[in-house]
């Protein structure tokens, strides 16, 4: 089959690699739709820790089940499927106190290698992760569930008194994992949602997904966020551009007895300063989320399958598997907000050859 390696940052290009064989308890998915995810252009501009060069790569996904290994329960050949990239172990000491997103053994078997034509999922992930689309769903939509489930943890951790409809939220970034916390806010129960980026065209996709007020580069926050709420600051901030700068303001932005989620995470050995004063007299909790529960993940399969939220304004392109190299360098110039790269669409005239020839 044909699968994209990254073989150094900056270079990617499209190999002949044995079709995947499913061991017992996994199942093999023919790959209908993979999209392009934040992780996987930082591994494209720096590499990253957890994949190193050269290797597959892609890991939210969404398409059909071909193979099925011994033992697999509750799936079958011919389900069209969407997962996340991760299950957890359900036997060591976080996933017995449900904390299953910091799983000791999570990353051990992630899936890496979805801008392919077929990706193994394993047993694991099968077990807890898998889901089975609806067919109102397009692949290419169903495979926003391992990103939504990631945004769905972090809104599990907003309490009651901030999920109100007279509650205002701020996100900063306008990025894919910046307009997926748009929706889940919304579906949240939080009135009025702010949108601070710096790329006018995703703030007005952030508009058009039903942002009540955007802030561009250069306007001032504090004065947009204050004129919003009295004065007070909003309930909830959600910072989602991983700029330490940011991590260091976000708290300010916040109301008394608000919330602050720093979700971007930023390289390794990075410190913050904070104000300790406000954070402490003020009443202001900050949480860092990092990955999902199962829990999450089936939060987020709901939302793709009940919720009237446009999900299609996600997927600003889609490109065959051939010219994954492209869709990366268009990636980088921020044109894209996600790209659906269909790893059959090249041979699909051609009657299936589905080989490398
Ligand atoms: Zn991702
Ligand atoms: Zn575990």
């Amino acid at each position: 089959m044909k699968c994209a390696i990254l073989e150094r940052p900056g270079t990617i290009r499209v190999d002949c690699v044995p079709d995947p064989q499913p061991g017992d308890g996994d199942v093999v998915v023919r790959v209908q739709a993979a999209l392009t995810c934040g992780t996987d252009l930082k591994a494209y501009r720096r590499g990253h820790p957890k994949m190193p060069c050269p290797t597959p790569f892609g890991h939210e996904f969404a398409g059909d089940i071909v193979e099925v290994g011994r033992g697999v329960d509750g799936f079958a050949i011919g389900d069209a499927v969407m997962s996340a990239n991760t299950g957890p172990c359900g036997a060591c000491f976080f996933c017995i106190r449900s904390q299953e997103n910091l799983c000791e053994s999570i990353m051990d078997e992630m899936i890496l290698g979805a801008y392919a034509q077929y990706v193994r999922v394993p047993a694991r992930v099968v077990r807890a992760n898998v889901y089975r689309k609806p067919t109102h769903l397009p692949f290419e939509q169903a495979a926003l569930l391992e990103p939504l489930s990631s945004v769905c943890f972090g809104a599990a951790l907003l309490t009651p008194e901030l999920r109100r409809s007279d509650s205002t939220a701020l996100i900063i970034g306008a990025g894919p994992i910046a307009l997926l916390w748009l929706a889940v806010l919304r579906e949240a129960g939080i009135g009025r949602v702010i949108v601070a980026g710096r790329r006018r065209p995703r703030l007005d996709v952030a508009r058009s997904l039903g942002a009540d007020a955007v802030i561009g580069e250069g306007e001032d926050i504090s004065a947009v966020v204050g004129d919003a709420t009295q004065g007070r600051g909003a309930d909830v901030v959600i910072e989602c551009t991983g700029d330490p700068d940011v991590w260091s303001k976000a708290p300010a932005y916040a109301r008394k007895g608000g919330m602050v989620v720093l979700f971007g995470g930023c390289k390794q050995g990075t410190s913050v300063q904070l104000d300790t004063y406000a954070l402490h007299y003020d009443g202001i909790r900050i949480v860092s989320p990092f990955h999902f529960r199962p829990i999450d993940v089936a939060d987020a399969f709901r939302l793709l399958d009940v919720s009237t939220f446009d999900w299609s304004s996600f997927i600003t392109s889609q490109a065959p598997l051939d010219d994954i190299a492209d869709v990366f360098v268009r990636l980088e110039s921020g044109q894209d907000i996600k790209c659906a790269v269909l790893p059959h669409e090249s041979v699909r005239s051609m009657e299936e050859p589905e080989s490398c020839v």
